[in-house]
């Protein structure tokens, strides 16, 4: 089992969408695969197809009430994977979890009952570097970076990288960063080719080759439920993610 935690303290810079479409085409591979979505908007969640209002329980009973993760795991029906879900109670949590015991190490123990339920299990993290973002990268064994090839894009790296290294320090020494995703790449802008070429030299083979372009299509499959490789299996964004995850099945 590969647990991979989608992270980037930035907000808008496309984990979510990795995350539900990098979940349904490992599926799509006939990789078993859990997607524990970490983020109060509950994004994944109702992107893959999961009604909120109809849940067993949410990731926040997991981290707070020590439920299990079997006892909120949604089968994603159509998009064939499963869901932790989230809600907006999760955003209590940051709070909440500050007076626990083992408040960085809940979710790793959570998805570690799990046995090997799954071949990979993949984290959706909040836009911040708060105690749910260091339980996924406690949980995990490595980091995916989505990150738009933008002017300010290279700074806030250096902040996670950072908590990259205080985590392995102190909490989880296997973590690794498993790769940099350019996401909503727009092959005619100049800047956006000078950055990309940065963060090649700068990171060499950690950048994925795999290049996810702009793409309308995966920007409208959230609205219906769906990954993109339900809503417009021919569109370039759905290419683009069944390639990184041939990539990232290589890799593992
Ligand atoms: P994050 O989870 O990092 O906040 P999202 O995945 O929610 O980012 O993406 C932010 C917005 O950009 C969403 O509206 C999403 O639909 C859109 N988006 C993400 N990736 C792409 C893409 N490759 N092409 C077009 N729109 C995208
Ligand atoms: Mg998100």
């Amino acid at each position: 089992m590969k647990i991979i935690a989608i992270t980037n303290q930035k907000g808008g810079v496309g984990k979510t969408t990795t995350c539900v479409n990098l979940a349904a085409s490992l599926a799509e591979h006939g990789k078993r695969v859990l997607l524990v979505d970490l983020d109060p908007q509950g994004n994944a969640s109702t992107g893959s197809g999961i009604d909120k209002t109809h849940l067993k329980g949410s990731i926040y009973q997991v981290l707070i009430d020590s439920k299990t993760l079997q006892d909120v795991i949604i089968h994603a029906e159509a998009a064939k994977f499963d869901v932790a879900p989230s809600n907006r109670d999760l955003a209590g949590a940051e709070v909440e979890l500050v007076n626990e015991m083992a408040r960085e190490t809940r979710l790793k123990n959570a998805i570690l009952k799990l046995g090997d339920a799954y071949d990979f299990v993949l984290l959706d993290c909040p836009p911040s570097l708060n105690l749910v973002t260091v339980n996924a990268l406690t949980a995990a064994h490595s980091v995916m970076i989505p990150m738009q090839c933008e002017y300010y894009a290279l700074e806030g790296l250096s902040d996670l990288v950072n908590t990259i290294k205080k985590v392995r320090a102190h909490l989880n020494p296997v973590l690794e960063i498993e790769g940099l995703l350019r996401t909503m790449f727009d092959n005619r802008n100049m800047l956006a080719q000078q950055v990309s070429a940065q963060l090649v030299n700068h990171f060499g083979k950690k950048v994925y080759q795999t290049i996810i372009p702009r793409n309308v299509r995966l920007a409208e499959a959230p609205s219906y439920g769906m990954p993109v490789l339900l809503y417009d299996r021919a569109s370039k964004g759905a290419q683009a993610y069944l390639e990184l995850a041939q990539e990232i099945i290589q890799k593992n």
